[in-house]
Order: C-alpha cells, then sequence, then structure tokens
C-alpha cells in the first residue's frame, strides 16, 4: 500500500509530534500510519523506578490508540525490517511492505551486547523495555526464580539507575555494575564520588575499566582474562544502530546511525527524517531529553514539508540536565560542572516524568 506519511517508532521524538499536532489541531494526511512494535511506548526515564517497585508498569507506558485516534492516524503494530530508501519501501518482520512519500523514523537504539555469548548466562538488554520487564517480573514474584547474582554493565546513568533499581528490589541476588571506561566518565567528578559512594552504602560491586567481550560458561570475560561468575546480566551499554538502518541507503555515520541536517531531514534523501536515538547529528547526544526537544521541530517541519514552506532548524542544548534516580524516591543530579544529591531531586525527577507521560496520555 502506498502512504502519504509513515511514522516508524514510537520514540520520544514521535509521541511529542503527535501531541503537538494535537495541540494545534494539524490533521495529517489521510493514509498516515505509526508502526510501533507494541500499543504502548515505554518511558525510559521511569523504567529505574518500575524495576525499584516505585511504579507500576501502567504508570510507565503510553496508550498510542488514542493519540493516533486524535490525530486521524493509522496504528499498526509490527516492526520494521527493512528499509529501501531510493524506492521508497519499508518491509515489518511479518513480511508485510509499504511504499510511501515521507517517512519519518524515531526508533530508538539497541545496547550493544558482547561479542560472544553462550546459553549459561541470561542476557538481557535494557531495551526493548518489554522483555526486562518481563524477566525482573518472574524475579520478583518468584523470589525463587531470581538470580542470585546480576551484573549489569555500562557505564553511563542508565546503568546506574538499573543496578540501584536491581538491588533495591531483588536484595538477595548480589549486583555488580561493570563499566568499559569509568563510571559516569562524561559527568562532573563530584558527581562520579557521590554515585561511587552510593554504590558501596547499597552493597554494588563496581568494577571500572573492564570491557565484557565474552560470555560463556557462566563467567563473563575481558578478552581472555575471566571478570565475573554471575546468573543473570543486563546490558545498559548504551547504543548501536540495527543493521537495517546501515543497509537502508541512507546515509549512516561510522555507527549506523542515519545522518541528519538540523531540519531533522535526512542529508542523503528528500522527505525521511530522522529523530532521537537513531538520527546522528553533531553535538546531539543519544538521551531522552534530546529525542523530545526534537520532537516539536520535528512536529513543525513535517508540516513545513508538506505545506512547501521553510524548515526550522534544530540546534542541540549545549548542556542538559541529568537527574539520575537512587531507587529510594532520591536523585543524583548534574549539569555542566554541577552536581548535588538527595531527596528534592528525586522529588523533582518525579515530577517530570509524570508531568511527561500527564502531556502525552490521552483518554
Ligand atoms: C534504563 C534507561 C533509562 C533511561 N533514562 C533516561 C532518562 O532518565 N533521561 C534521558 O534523557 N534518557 C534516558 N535514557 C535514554 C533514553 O531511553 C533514550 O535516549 C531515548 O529513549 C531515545 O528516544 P527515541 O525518541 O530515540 O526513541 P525511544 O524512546 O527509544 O523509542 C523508540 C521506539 O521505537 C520502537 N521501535 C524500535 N525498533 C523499531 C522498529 N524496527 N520498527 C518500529 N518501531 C521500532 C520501540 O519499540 C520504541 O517504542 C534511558 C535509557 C535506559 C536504557
Amino acid at each position: 500500500m502506498n502512504r502519504p506519511l509513515v511514522l516508524a517508532g514510537a520514540g520520544h521524538a514521535h509521541l511529542v509530534t503527535l501531541r503537538r499536532w494535537i495541540d494545534i489541531g494539524f490533521r495529517p494526511p489521510p493514509g498516515t500510519l505509526l508502526i510501533n512494535p507494541t500499543p504502548a511506548a515505554w518511558y525510559s526515564g521511569m523504567m529505574p523506578g518500575l524495576l525499584a517497585g516505585r511504579f507500576d508498569a501502567a504508570d510507565c507506558a503510553i496508550e498510542l490508540a488514542p493519540l493516533c485516534h486524535a490525530c486521524g492516524i493509522e496504528l499498526q503494530l509490527g516492526q520494521l525490517s527493512m528499509l529501501d530508501a531510493d524506492q521508497r519501501i519499508l518491509q515489518l518482520t511479518d513480511g508485510s511492505q509499504s511504499s510511501f512519500a515521507l517517512l519519518s523514523l524515531n526508533t530508538g537504539s539497541i545496547p550493544p551486547l558482547p561479542d560472544s555469548v553462550d546459553d549459561s548466562v541470561r542476557v538481557l538488554p535494557a531495551k526493548p523495555f518489554p522483555a526486562l520487564h518481563e524477566a525482573w517480573k518472574t524475579w520478583h514474584q518468584h523470589v525463587e526464580t531470581a538470580p542470585t547474582s546480576i551484573a549489569v554493565l555500562g557505564g553511563g546513568p542508565a546503568a546506574f539507575e538499573l543496578a540501584l533499581a536491581v538491588r533495591a528490589s531483588l536484595p538477595s541476588t548480589e549486583v555488580t555494575l561493570i563499566c568499559a571506561s569509568s563510571l559516569l566518565a562524561t559527568h562532573p567528578s563530584a558527581l562520579r564520588d557521590r554515585a561511587c559512594r552510593l554504590l558501596e552504602q547499597r552493597g554494588i560491586q563496581l568494577i571500572e575499566q573492564q570491557s565484557v567481550s565474552r560470555v560463556a560458561d557462566g563467567q563473563l570475560f575481558n578478552g581472555a582474562q575471566p571478570l565475573l561468575r554471575c546468573e543473570a546480566v543486563i546490558a545498559a551499554t548504551g547504543a548501536s544502530a540495527p543493521a537495517w538502518l546501515r543497509d537502508s541507503g541512507l546515509e549512516v555515520d561510522g555507527g549506523g546511525f542515519a545522518r541528519i541536517s538540523p531540519s531533522l531531514l535526512s542529508t542523503s534523501h528528500s522527505g525521511i527524517f530522522a529523530s532521537g536515538d537513531c538520527a546522528s547529528l553533531a553535538g546531539a547526544l543519544r538521551s531522552g531529553v534530546y529525542a523530545v526537544r526534537q520532537g516539536s521541530f520535528l512536529a513543525d517541519n513535517i508540516i513545513n514539508l508538506l505545506q512547501r514552506q521553510p524548515m526550522r532548524d534544530y540546534q542541540p542544548q549545549p548542556q542538559a540536565l541529568a537527574l539520575l534516580a537512587s531507587a529510594d524516591g532520591g536523585a543524583l543530579m548534574s549539569y555542566g560542572r554541577w552536581s548535588a544529591s538527595g531527596r528534592v531531586l528525586g522529588w523533582w525527577k518525579d515530577r517530570l516524568d509524570i508531568g511527561f507521560m500527564k502531556r502525552h496520555r490521552l483518554g
């Protein structure tokens, strides 16, 4: 079927786009489609709180059908597995194909896994969330099935928050956080010191400067060097691009992410937008904060393209506020070279997250 506009992935940027279109009363062309694997979009900022037992699943997900209905958009549950940017055709994992005039990609990213993994250890990427959430739910509800030891891989805020969350909800499980470089390496050293103290207080072992490349016989290895025995791994190792994006014909960067201009359009193909984690633009970091900011530019630029109006240019913010949940209602904060921690910051983070959910949830 030929579609005037396809929105692929219900990421943060597309949620903001749909909300903005509803607010200004814009209706995209009839036949516009949103494709997403699940009927609800998970909000990553609240996932650690969900695993810490501070939120219910329903608090952390936004149903897509009401948003689509309000915009007059069709919702298709599915997952893109092939994109031919030259022919303007996409294919889903169920084999169905659509052609499109305009396409907007907001499909997020996947944490990279160790190069070699046998089945002796359960390895769960932090995304997609539903699989991690299902595993955690079983462990939490049937404690006898919970792993006795879990390693969380990654050195950024997501890995730090997940390690604290797992520790809080599975108190009998040993938790180790393994970072390929230093913990929170891009944040101020004062934040890093606070984070290290908190890990120690909570009994979480921290291993830095070790990259887990192999999982075999119940052990994690850095090359040939054994690092740790454990029963499960949660990988919050940053962002990698899916193979279909690398092979799409779109211009991509060295990591396989779609190169875009400040208008959020592909640098190689007119009429194809990309935003959030799946896109590559100098200065734009792969975090929800940047994806959300891009959303309002995307909403306007899709309209501008349809109405042949000049495009708005998105300038990545030079720095962003980071609020890291400490799994007990508190949070750590960094902004530029400033850092702080405490319960007020946790309250503030909750207000921001719950505010986002309220604004984007309809019905
Ligand atoms: C545990 C955790 C906590 C985090 N906390 C924060 C935080 O507090 N603040 C912050 O700024 N960032 C946070 N991040 C980073 C943040 O999740 C990402 O940077 C952000 O989600 C990127 O948004 P996005 O718009 O690119 O797409 P996403 O929000 O990742 O959404 C992508 C959507 O596309 C769908 N999709 C994926 N593949 C396909 C496909 N092939 N076809 C169709 N649909 C597809 C997915 O199911 C999903 O609905 C966190 C990350 C993790 C792992």
